[in-house]
């Protein structure tokens, strides 16, 4: 099987080896997918029938020899069709792809004579009259037609794709509606993991031995269900191809046992939905249950499947709602149990997440998982804010920094965190604003060295409040500053003020006025 550069849109003929057409009952095994409207009158039945074609060695011809002509010759000889031209004039791209033998020209106006023993005709001159000149020959011959941009002279037509080699989605609104269809085309894009085309392969290199060995069809389906459903895709997607073997292996063994599980460490990032990755809304897609953070907002959870269980292991500051060990222990027993499990965490799982821990108890359990990063509150806050973590004049370095648990105020570096030219991301600090400005100050940091905090940031309650390290205490308590906040230390800290309203008490803002929320 050829992998060309130019692959977006032909892999057609380069992926089967016969004609085949699409199925529509969503990923269908292996093979393909292809969704479209129907703009036929209601029980007309298909107006288009969708197909992949196989163009390889069959003659095709093109009439056209402009910009739109060379486009859709590429894609033709991509997908390896013996191609021949008919134009009175040509862009360079055909004399050169003539030269190198890749495509015959013929130097004239189309005759009907052009269309003996081709397999389809594309007609991409931008002439109305010659599209239907075209395709009525091409009728007349029982030659398939495409006119491009003009529904009314096309036989067959070409739909956006979806390229996820050897899986291919095509997209058609039957030419009613091409911007939705490629909207259509966008979604599918960012739900089907990119490196879904692989995990087909591997499945496909190892489909002989499964149906040698599970004899019976509906067990075989259950199989790939699993297949499909359990961590393979996570080990593709991670770049650990070679587990999959394994995975096939110990699921061949307890084939008709249930699946495996597999858990997932994602973060959440700090509250905007549109904030996490890809990949953490395919874990939560996939998930049958989520194990979530008091942190992670609702707007994120709503992006679960429907059916998945929620389980909240909150933890909030002061209240220990579960201990680690038994959110550790959970994970464990669920994964053990064959579910698929998200463990989602505000931020990023690996950013005062405690998610190394988690990954230890699994990696001990011997059972699979995958970190999924996420936005972490720093990065996200500074954002909302404006602020810049690091900047060529005044930080060169961040450091994220905790008041809370095993690293909390009391055992931090001080004389370090105080230098200056660099930035202090205070996560779970709110409690010990106090401490932070004293320790600070005494360790030699400017009492007017800015800052920023930001409460509930990315989400539509975000609050940003200035001011500098002296006031630091006083600014919180006045506003009444809450879990969860960042706070931002450093000269990075007075940027962004005009980026969006604030309260800035070191620009002489009276600490009577109520805070500004900013809505995000
Ligand atoms: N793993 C998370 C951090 C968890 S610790 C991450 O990478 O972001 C919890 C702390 O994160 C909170 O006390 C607060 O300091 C910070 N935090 C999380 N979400 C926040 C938000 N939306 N706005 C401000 N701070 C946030």
């Amino acid at each position: 099987m050829r992998i060309n550069n130019a692959r977006r849109f032909l892999h057609i003929t380069q992926s089967y080896k016969a004609r085949k057409t699409p199925s529509f009952s969503g990923l269908s095994g292996l093979t393909i997918v292809a969704a479209r409207f129907d703009s036929a009158p209601e029980g007309n039945g298909l107006e288009f029938f969708p197909a992949f074609l196989k163009l390889e060695a069959r003659d095709v011809l093109l009439v056209g020899g402009g910009p739109i002509a060379v486009r859709k010759a590429r894609l033709l000889l991509d997908a390896g069709a013996r191609l021949t031209v008919v134009a009175p004039e040509f862009a360079e791209f055909f004399v050169d792809a003539e030269d190198r033998g890749r495509l015959e020209t013929v130097r004239r106006e189309f005759r009907e004579a052009d269309l003996a023993g081709k397999w389809l005709v594309v007609s991409a001159t931008g002439h109305a009259d010659v599209e239907r000149f075209v395709a009525r020959a091409a009728d007349r011959e029982r030659v398939f037609c495409n006119a491009v941009d003009d529904i009314e002279n096309c036989s067959y037509i070409t739909p956006a794709i979806v390229d996820r080699d050897p899986v291919i989605v095509a997209v058609s609104s039957a030419g009613t509606a091409p911007v939705l269809a490629r909207r259509i085309r966008r979604q599918l894009e960012s739900t089907l993991p990119a490196r879904l085309g692989r995990l087909a392969r591997i499945a496909g290199r190892w489909r002989q031995r499964v149906t040698q060995q599970i004899g019976e069809l509906s067990a075989r389906v259950r199989f790939w269900e699993a297949f499909f459903d359990g961590p393979a895709m996570g080990a593709v997607a991670s770049g650990n191809e070679s587990a999959v073997d394994g995975i096939i292996e110990s699921l061949l063994k307890s084939s008709g046992t249930g699946g495996v599980g597999e858990a997932m460490l994602v973060g959440a990032g700090p509250g905007d939905p549109d904030l996490i990755t890809l990949a953490a809304f395919n874990c939560l897609q996939s998930a049958d249950v989520i194990l979530h953070d008091r942190l992670v907002s609702d707007d994120v959870l709503s992006l679960a499947r429907r059916d998945a269980d929620f389980i909240s292991v909150g933890k909030s500051p002061g209240c220990i709602a579960n201990r680690q060990e038994e959110i550790n222990a959970l994970l464990v027993q669920l994964v053990s149990e064959g579910k698929r499990v998200c463990r989602l965490k505000g931020g990023d799982p690996f950013v005062f997440g405690r998610g190394g821990e988690e990954a230890d108890a699994l990696a001990e359990a011997g059972l699979p998982f995958r970190i999924v990063p996420g936005i972490t509150a720093a990065a996200g806050c500074a954002a909302a804010a404006g602020i810049p973590l690091t900047h060529r004049d005044d930080a060169q370095s961040v450091v994220l920094i905790t008041g809370h648990g095993r690293d909390s105020v009391d055992n931090l570096d001080w004389p370090s965190l105080a230098r200056d030219r660099q930035t202090l991301a205070v996560y779970m600090g709110v409690r010990r604003f106090g401490e932070i400005m004293q320790n600070l100050v005494e360790h030699g940091r400017s009492a007017d060295t800015p800052i920023g905090i930001v409460e509930r940031g990315t989400t539509p309650q975000q609050r940003v409040l200035r001011g500098t390290l002296g006031q630091l205490p006083m600014l919180a308590r006045a506003h009444r500053v809450e879990s969860p906040a960042i706070l931002i230390i450093g000269d990075v800290a007075k940027r962004g003020r005009n980026f969006q309203p604030a309260l800035d008490v070191s620009r002489g803002d009276s600490d009577e006025l109520p805070a500004i929320s900013t809505n995000l």
